[in-house]
C-alpha cells in the first residue's frame, strides 16, 4: 500500500460552498479580499468579484426557493439539472443551487435530447438550467417524457445572455426565452441570509451528479459529496504554488465535466487566481484571450496542447504571458509536452519558463488523485505525478485484489481516501463492482510507479474510450447500433490519432443480411451509411471518427462478453493494411 510523500492534510466535514465562502476577516470572502476578481467572461469583459459571486449565489438561492414557478422544485435535497456551455452565469447558478442545498447534475451542453432524456430520468433531476440554444432540446425531452409545453416550460431556467447583473451587456435576449423563468427574474428577488450547511455527517451527502461509465456499461451517476470537494480543494493546495492574485487562467474545459467543476471553478477560489471565461474551446479564440487577458495558467486537455504545437494562430498573437499548462483527462505523450515547450518558448527571452505538467484522475474520485509538480515536470515528463496527500494507493495484479504488482510492475491501480465518491447513483451493483468493502476504489487504469513514487498510466483495462477528453461509453453506443435496422450485432473500440493526442471511437458491426453486401463496394457504402447514421443519433464526440468495419460475428467469451482486446488487435492490422 503506498501512501502519499506530501504530509496528510487536515479536512473538514462542511458544505463546499462553506469552504470556498465564510469569512474569515471582516470583508473577507473565503480568506480572501472580497474585491478580489473571480470570473471574467472572455467576450464582454464583464467580471465579478469574489464578494459578488457569494452574494449572487446567495441571491439565485434565495429566488429559487421564492419564486412561485421555481420554488416548487428546489427544496433541499432536490436535483437541478445545468445543461449548458461555460459562461459567465456557472459559478452563480452552480454555487446558488449548492448554497440552496441542491444536488447538481451536470450534462454535456452538445448532448442530444435522447442522451439529456436519460441523464434528466435517471438523475431524478426537477429542474432544468439551460441557454438560448438548450431550450429546444430540453423541450424535446419535456415532451418525450409527456408533459404538457406549460408544464414543461416551468421546470425552465434560462440563462440568458444578460449580463447586467455582472456590470455586462444587456444581451439579445431571443424568442426561445419568451414565458420563461430566467436568471435575472431569479436574481431580483432577495437573498439567502446564510447557505444551507452540510455540518458533520451531513457533508456526506451528494452535490454533484456527473455521468460516467465507470469501468463498464452505460453512464452511471456518480455521486459526490461536499466533503469529496472541500478534501479536494484542500489536498490540492500544497502542490500548487501559483503566487496569489498574479495572472489569471482560462477557463476552456467544460465546466459540465467534474475537471472544470473542481478544478476551474472552485479550486480556483482557493488559490486566488481570477478565471478567463470562455464559452468553449477554439483555438484561435483561446489564443486571442491569452493575448487579451494576460493568461498565465490554463488547464487544458491534450488535444489543446496539439493546437499549441501546431496551429498557425499560435504565431500571430502573443502568448508569452503563459508559464504553466496542466493536461488532465487523458493521456499526455512525452514528445507532444516537449514540442509545445518549444514552440511557446522559441520566441520568447532567454530564462523564460512555460512548464507543461499533468494531473491524473476520474470523475469518481472528484477528480484529481495525482497531479505533477511544476519543479518535477521536465524530470519527470511523460508522468501523472505522485499520489496527492490523504490517499492510499495500490498497483493490483490480479481482479479481486490479492496480488499487488512487483515495484515496478504494472498494475490496475486502486485507490482510497476521502476524495473517492460515495458510489453511483441507484445503483448498488455497478458501486460493489467498482469499490471494495473495504473502501478501495478499483480505477479501471494499469500504472507503474517508480521508485521514485511517481506514477505512469500505461493501459485501460475498461472500456472506456475517450474522445478528446471526453468519455465515450462503448456500451452506449453499442445500444444505439443495434437499434439500426439492418445492424444484427456491433461492438465498439478506441483507435488511437496519434497526430490529435486523441482515441477515436470505431465500431464493429454485423449486417443482418449480409447477402445485400457482398461486393466491397456494398460494403464500404453500409459502413459509410452507419457512420452518417449515428451522426443523427448522438452528440458530436461520440461520432465514430475510427470508421465502421464489417465483419461476419462479433468475438465473444463464453460468458457473452465483447472480446475487445481481439478487435483492437484486428483494428492495429487494419490500420497497417491501410
Ligand atoms: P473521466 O471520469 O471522464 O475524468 O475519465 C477518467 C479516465 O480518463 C481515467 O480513468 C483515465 O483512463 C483517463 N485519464 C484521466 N487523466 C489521465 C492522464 N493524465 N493520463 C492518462 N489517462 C487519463
Amino acid at each position: 500500500i503506498y501512501t502519499s510523500h506530501v504530509p496528510d492534510v487536515p479536512v473538514f466535514n462542511m458544505s463546499i460552498f462553506t469552504r470556498l465562502f465564510s469569512s474569515r476577516a471582516p470583508g473577507d470572502v473565503g480568506g480572501f479580499p472580497g474585491a478580489f476578481k473571480a470570473y471574467i467572461d472572455a467576450t464582454s469583459g464583464a467580471t465579478i468579484t469574489r464578494a459578488q459571486v457569494k452574494n449572487l449565489a446567495l441571491s439565485f438561492a434565495y429566488g429559487l426557493r421564492d419564486h412561485p414557478t421555481t420554488h416548487k422544485f428546489a427544496e433541499r435535497g432536490d436535483t437541478v439539472l445545468i445543461f449548458s456551455p461555460n459562461s459567465l452565469a456557472w459559478p452563480v447558478v452552480l454555487f446558488g443551487s449548492i448554497a440552496a442545498g441542491l444536488r447538481c447534475t451536470l450534462a454535456n451542453s452538445a448532448y442530444t435530447s435522447h442522451e439529456l432524456a436519460y441523464q434528466y430520468k435517471d438523475s431524478g433531476a426537477k429542474l432544468v438550467l439551460t441557454t438560448e440554444e438548450g431550450v429546444s432540446t430540453v423541450r424535446e425531452v419535456f415532451a418525450g417524457l409527456g408533459l404538457s409545453k406549460g408544464e414543461g416550460d416551468k421546470r425552465i431556467v434560462i440563462l440568458g445572455d444578460d449580463l447586467r447583473w455582472a456590470g455586462g451587456p444587456a444581451g439579445t435576449a431571443g424568442p426561445a426565452a419568451a414565458g420563461l423563468v430566467s436568471l435575472v427574474d431569479l436574481l431580483g428577488r432577495g437573498t439567502l441570509v446564510k447557505e444551507e450547511t452540510f455540518e458533520g455527517s451531513a457533508a456526506n451527502e451528494t452535490v454533484l451528479l456527473c455521468y460516467s461509465s465507470g469501468t463498464t456499461g452505460k453512464p452511471k451517476g456518480v455521486e459526490t459529496t461536499h466533503q469529496n470537494l472541500t478534501t479536494l480543494v484542500d489536498i490540492i493546495i500544497p502542490g500548487f504554488s501559483l503566487p496569489p492574485g498574479t495572472r489569471p487562467m482560462l477557463g476552456i474545459l467544460p465546466f459540465y465535466h467534474i475537471f472544470g467543476v473542481a478544478n476551474i471553478l472552485t479550486f480556483s477560489l482557493v488559490v486566488a487566481c481570477a478565471v478567463v471565461i470562455q464559452v468553449r474551446f477554439e483555438p484561435v479564440q483561446f489564443c486571442a484571450n491569452i493575448e487579451k487577458y494576460k493568461v498565465g495558467f490554463s488547464f487544458v486537455v491534450p488535444p489543446v496542447l496539439v493546437v499549441l504545437a501546431r496551429h498557425p494562430a499560435v504565431d500571430s498573437y502573443d502568448l508569452s504571458s503563459l508559464e504553466y499548462l496542466l493536461s488532465g483527462a487523458a493521456p499526455l505523450g512525452a514528445d507532444l509536452v516537449v514540442m509545445v515547450q518549444k514552440r511557446l518558448l522559441s520566441k520568447r527571452r532567454p530564462g523564460a519558463k512555460c512548464c507543461v505538467t499533468q494531473g491524473y484522475g476520474l470523475t469518481e474520485t472528484s477528480p484529481s488523485t495525482h497531479w505533477l509538480d511544476f519543479d518535477v515536470a521536465d524530470r519527470k515528463v511523460g508522468s501523472v505525478g505522485h499520489l496527492l496527500s490523504n490517499l492510499k494507493a495500490r498497483l493490483v495484479e490480479d481482479e479481486d485484489g490479492k496480488i499487488d504488482a512487483e515495484e515496478g510492475q504494472p498494475g490496475e491501480l486502486w485507490v482510497q481516501g476521502k476524495t473517492v465518491m460515495k458510489g453511483y447513483l441507484n445503483n448498488p451493483t455497478a458501486t460493489k463492482n467498482s469499490i471494495t468493502p473495504d473502501g478501495w476504489f478499483k480505477t479501471g487504469d494499469v500504472a507503474i510507479r517508480d521508485s521514485e513514487g511517481y506514477y505512469y498510466i500505461v493501459d485501460r483495462r475498461k472500456e472506456l474510450i475517450k474522445y478528446k477528453g471526453f468519455q465515450v461509453p462503448p456500451a452506449e453506443l453499442e445500444a444505439v447500433l443495434l437499434s439500426h435496422p439492418s445492424i444484427a450485432d456491433a461492438a465498439v473500440i478506441g483507435v488511437e490519432d496519434v497526430q490529435e493526442a486523441t482515441e477515436l471511437p470505431r465500431a464493429y458491426v454485423v449486417h443482418a443480411n449480409p447477402e445485400k453486401i457482398k461486393t466491397a463496394q456494398a460494403k464500404a457504402a453500409f459502413a459509410d451509411s452507419v457512420v452518417k447514421w449515428m451522426e443523427t443519433k448522438v452528440a458530436k464526440h461520440k461520432f465514430l471518427r475510427g470508421g465502421v468495419s464489417i465483419i461476419d460475428v462479433v468475438p465473444k467469451s463464453a460468458a457473452g462478453k465483447i472480446l475487445r482486446r481481439e478487435l483492437r488487435d484486428l483494428a492495429k492490422e487494419q490500420m497497417k493494411r491501410g
